[in-house]
C-alpha cells in the first residue's frame, strides 16, 4: 500500500521536484500534526495537504518520490550549542565533518561555541567559520562569539563587530564569567544589539579539581565532586543581573534541580531568561560514571535521579526552552586515559533522535514539545528564522522513521570523533533524510529503500 518510491538513477545535486507522499507532518509552530503530501519545487515547499501531490507530479520521471508511510516529517532542527574544533583542533572535528554530522542528526542550523584555537573573540575568526561553512553547504553554521577577550573573564569583546560578522550570541562556554561586574557590563552591552548572553554556569571556586557530580557515587569512586550549588549560585546571581539590566540571558546545559527552580521562578516574574538541556543530562545519572568511564565525564557533570526528573518535567512544561547537544568531539587521546586527565564532553549531534525518542514514546515528553524544543524555540533564542513546514518557505526538514530498530556504532557516525557512552546500543527510531533547500544534506541508506515490491 506504500506510495511508489522513486529515486532518480543519476542522483542530481539539485533537485527540481521532490514529493514526500503520505507522511505524518508535525510542526507545532503552526499546530500541524496530520498525514499529508509535501511537495518541494526548486528548494521551496509549494504544497502541503492531504493528497496534495498532483498525479502528474507523482508520475513524472523527474520527480523524486519518497514514501512517507509510517514516517514523520519534522522541521529541520536547530542546535544552540555545538563545538566544532576548527580552527585549531581539526583532528577532533572540522567544520565540514561537524556539518555532515549535523545533517545526519536532522539539523538544519548549528550554533558553534567560541572555544576554538584561537578563541572566537575577533571578527576574523567569526568570518572564517562562516566562510568555511558556506563553502561546505548543507547545514548552516551560526557562530557564538566570546563574551570576553580570550575567554579570560575580564575585558569584553567587540560584540557589535562580531555580530556584523555573523555571530548570533555571545558565550565564554567552557568557562564561566565569574566577575559580577564583567557579567553586568556584558548584559548591558549585548542588550544594545538584542543579543543573548549565554552563560556556562559554574562557580570555579567550588569546582576545583572536580571530576564528576559531588555525591555518594563520587565518594565511592574516590573522585573530587562538582556540587550542584556551583551551578545554582551563578544562575541565581545572573538572574538578578538579567532582571536589573533587562537583557536577554540564556542558561547553557542546565543540570540541577535547583537551577530549574530558579529559572521557573524568574520566568514567572517576567525576567528574560531562556534555558537549554542536553540529551545526556536528560538520560543519564552519575551512576553512569561507575567504572571510571571517561566517556561519561562531562561539564556540567551527570547528576542524580531527582535532577533528571526535574529536567524532564521542566522540558515538558517549557521552563527549559530548548534541547541542545553540547556536541563536544574529543579524540581517544583525550578520552582513553585517567579520569583526572580526560577532557569533558561527548559527541551528540547524531544521537538526539535515537536517544530521546524513548521519552516521547513513554509520553514523558509530548511529541509537539520535543519538536518545538529542537526547532522554533532554539531558533527564537538566537533570532533565526525557524525551519517550518509551510507553503512558500525554503525546504528545511528531516524525515524520521520512529519505529526502525538499529544500533548506533562508532562506524556509523559522520563526526570525526566517536566519544559517546551511547554507542553500541539498540535504539528504535532514526533520521533517514535531511532536506535543506534543493539538496539532500543527508540521505541514509533506508531513505529510498522502499520499492513497489514492498
Ligand atoms: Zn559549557
Amino acid at each position: 500500500m506504500g506510495a511508489r518510491t522513486n529515486e532518480p538513477k543519476d542522483f542530481p545535486q539539485h533537485l527540481d521536484l521532490v514529493v514526500v507522499k503520505g507522511v505524518r507532518a508535525v510542526d507545532p509552530s503552526r499546530e500541524l500534526d496530520a498525514i499529508v503530501d509535501v511537495v518541494v519545487e526548486r528548494g521551496r515547499i509549494t504544497r502541503i495537504g492531504a493528497d496534495a501531490a498532483p498525479e502528474d507530479y507523482l508520475k513524472s520521471e523527474q520527480a523524486c518520490v519518497i514514501d512517507g508511510q509510517g514516517r514523520w516529517l519534522l522541521p529541520a532542527f536547530v542546535d544552540l550549542h555545538a563545538h566544532f574544533r576548527e580552527p585549531g583542533q581539526e583532528y577532533k572535528e572540522e567544520i565540514s565533518s561537524g556539518l555532515r554530522a549535523a545533517a545526519a542528526g536532522g539539523f538544519g542550523h548549528v550554533c558553534c561555541m567560541a572555544n576554538t584555537k584561537p578563541i572566537n573573540d575577533t571578527r576574523a575568526v567569526t568570518e572564517l567559520m562562516v566562510a568555511r561553512a558556506r563553502e561546505h553547504g548543507g547545514t548552516r553554521l551560526h557562530p557564538i562569539a566570546a563574551i570576553t577577550k580570550g575567554q579570560r573573564g575580564e575585558e569584553l569583546t567587540e560584540m557589535a563587530d562580531l555580530r556584523d560578522a555573523g555571530a548570533v550570541g555571545v558565550s565564554d562556554d567552557g568557562v564561566c564569567v565569574m566577575s559580577s561586574v564583567v557579567m553586568r557590563r556584558a548584559l548591558e552591552y549585548a542588550r544594545t544589539f538584542d543579543m543573548p548572553v549565554i552563560q556556562h554556569c559554574e562557580d570555579h571556586g567550588l569546582t576545583g579539581g572536580a571530576q564528576m557530580h559531588e555525591g555518594a557515587v563520587a565518594t565511592k569512586l574516590g573522585l573530587r565532586g562538582w556540587p550542584r550549588v556551583a551551578e545554582d549560585i551563578i544562575v541565581a546571581r545572573d538572574l538578578l543581573l538579567a532582571e536589573a539590566t533587562g537583557a536577554r540571558y540564556h542558561v547553557a546545559h542546565v543540570s540541577t534541580e535547583g537551577a530549574v527552580r530558579l529559572i521557573r521562578e524568574a520566568k514567572s516574574r517576567g525576567i528574560h531568561v531562556t534555558a537549554e538541556v542536553t540529551p545526556h543530562h536528560l538520560m543519564l545519572t552519575d551512576e553512569a560514571v561507575v567504572g571510571y568511564r571517561t566517556y561519561c565525564k562531562v561539564n556540567p557533570p551527570l547528576r542524580e535521579a531527582r535532577d533528571v526528573a526535574a529536567l524532564r518535567a521542566a522540558l515538558a512544561d517549557g521552563t527549559i526552552d530548548a534541547i541542545a547537544t553540547d556536541h563536544a568531539p574529543h579524540s581517544p587521546l583525550e578520552k582513553e586515559c585517567e579520569m583526572e586527565s580526560a577532557s569533558p564532553g561527548m559527541v551528540g549531534l547524531e544521537l538526539v533522535v535515537p536517544v530521546l525518542l524513548e521519552l516521547v514514546r513513554t509520553g514523558e515528553l509530548p511529541l509537539a514539545r520535543f519538536v518545538d524544543a529542537l526547532t522554533r524555540s532554539p531558533a527564537s533564542i538566537v533570532a533565526l528564522d525557524a525551519p517550518r513546514l509551510a507553503e512558500g518557505v525554503r525546504a528545511e526538514f528531516t524525515l524520521i522513521d520512529p519505529e526502525v530498530e538499529h544500533v548506533v556504532s562508532a562506524a556509523s557516525l559522520r563526526s570525526k570523533s566517536k566519544n559517546s557512552p551511547f554507542l553500541d546500543r539498540a535504539y528504535r527510531g532514526r533520521v533517514e533524510l535531511t532536506m535543506l533547500g534543493d539538496e539532500f544534506a543527508f540521505r541514509g541508506a533506508a531513505a529510498f529503500a522502499r520499492g513497489e515490491s514492498r
